[in-house]
């Protein structure tokens, strides 16, 4: 499953919001038969659509869909020499599909910060740096390897060549590889050299209790928004020891206590549902009697591959998959009334699943 890693300096509130993360964990009554790493915090994925198809359907049970988090300790200034546990932490960074950077924006004068001041963009700056100083790293070891076969006229070498040093240009001015502009072509060649800095990036401003009502007011917050719209990245607020707090609570209170403190969703319903989607991922639902469900799948996949998530033989098997698009059910309200106003329909291999579509697979066994 793909995964967004938790990163950012010590004493920004990383492992109270990871705390968060696994406090609200999707039961692992649901997971029986794996071993889960303590450092992936299992999160159901909040969905307003899964609550009203259920409604709809009435169905003896309901199944939400769930997405994986890692919580990734130990960046420092100097990671990318080594410094603190610089090659170890790089390597975790390396296997997460997406990252959060948590930021400091609360002040409080008892808890040390670690460069002496509270300052979110020198924080980002810092750690945006050090993963850029690692690919520059890997870029400069590339390009001494590709340049012997570029001597010898090697078509693929002198491509990739271009590519590198359009790569080291960007880091020696301290630009990630996201901001860099390349064709299809060349991305496919760009995801080859698995850099750090090709990873899409989200901030996650952690304010202090007080201020989550009004974040805006939170000139850190302010700052944070700025910053990430330059770096076309996006911005959740939350406040990591409120998220520790309302993790424990059931839905019910829950509710009561967003109400409190004058919020719609938490910041970690926020912040799952963002990252799920920086991830590109889509959800599609089931809805029978039996169950309704909602399943994950990356966008652009077609239906056959989205009939061989809930199981192999779905693919193998796989006629037809009967859509009808979320609106268009709830519209009907039930699905005989879909089908009746003409909003099912029967796709076929080539079709491409949309978010949103509640889809019976028929399939041959
Ligand atoms: P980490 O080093 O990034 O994992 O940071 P921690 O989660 O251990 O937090 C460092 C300190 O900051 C702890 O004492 C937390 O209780 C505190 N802290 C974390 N989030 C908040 C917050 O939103 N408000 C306040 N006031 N303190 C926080």
């Amino acid at each position: 499953a793909l995964t967004a890693g938790i990163v950012g300096l010590p004493n920004v509130g990383k492992s109270t919001l990871f705390n968060a993360i696994t406090k609200a964990g999707a039961e692992s009554a649901n997971y029986p038969f794996c071993t889960i790493d303590p450092n992936v915090g299992i999160v159901e994925v909040p969905d307003h659509r899964l609550d009203k198809l259920t409604e709809l359907v009435q169905p003896k049970k309901t199944v939400p869909t769930t997405f994986e988090f890692t919580d990734i300790a130990g960046i420092v200034k100097g990671a990318s020499k080594g410094e603190g546990l610089g090659n170890k932490f790089l390597s975790h960074i390396r296997q997460v599909d997406a990252i959060c950077q948590v930021v400091r924006c609360f002040a409080d004068d008892n808890i040390t910060h670690v460069s002496g001041k509270v300052d979110p963009i020198a924080d980002i700056e810092t750690i945006n740096l050090e993963l850029i100083l690692a690919d520059l790293e890997s870029v400069e070891k590339r390009i001494v390897r590709v340049q012997k076969l570029a001597k010898q006229k090697d078509k693929e070498a002198l491509i990739e060549h271009d590519i590198l040093v359009k790569l080291k240009d960007a880091f020696e001015n301290e630009k990630p590889a996201r901001a860099v502009e390349f064709t299809d072509e060349q991305m496919k060649i760009v995801k080859g050299l698995h850099l750090l800095t090709t990873k899409p990036v989200l901030y996650v401003a952690n304010v202090g209790e007080d201020e989550i009502a009004e974040p805006d007011n939170n000139e850190y917050v302010q700052q944070v928004r700025e910053f990430a719209e330059k770096d076309n990245a996006e911005v959740i607020v939350v406040c990591a020891k409120i998220e520790e707090e309302i993790a424990e609570l059931d839905e019910e209170e829950k509710a009561m206590f967003l109400d409190e403190l004058g919020i719609e969703e938490s910041g970690l319903d926020q912040l799952i549902r963002a990252a799920y989607s920086l991830l590109g991922l889509a959800t599609y639902f089931t809805a029978g009697v039996q169950e309704v469900r909602a399943w994950t799948f990356r966008r652009g996949m077609k239906a056959p591959e989205c009939a061989g998530i809930i199981h192999t033989d779905f693919e193998r098997g796989f006629i037809r998959a009967e859509t009808v698009s979320y609106d268009d059910l709830v519209a009907g309200g039930n699905m005989n009334a879909a089908k009746e106003a003409g909003k099912v329909r029967l796709e076929g291999k080539e079709y491409i699943v949309k978010d949103g579509d509640v889809i019976h697979f028929r399939f041959n066994v």
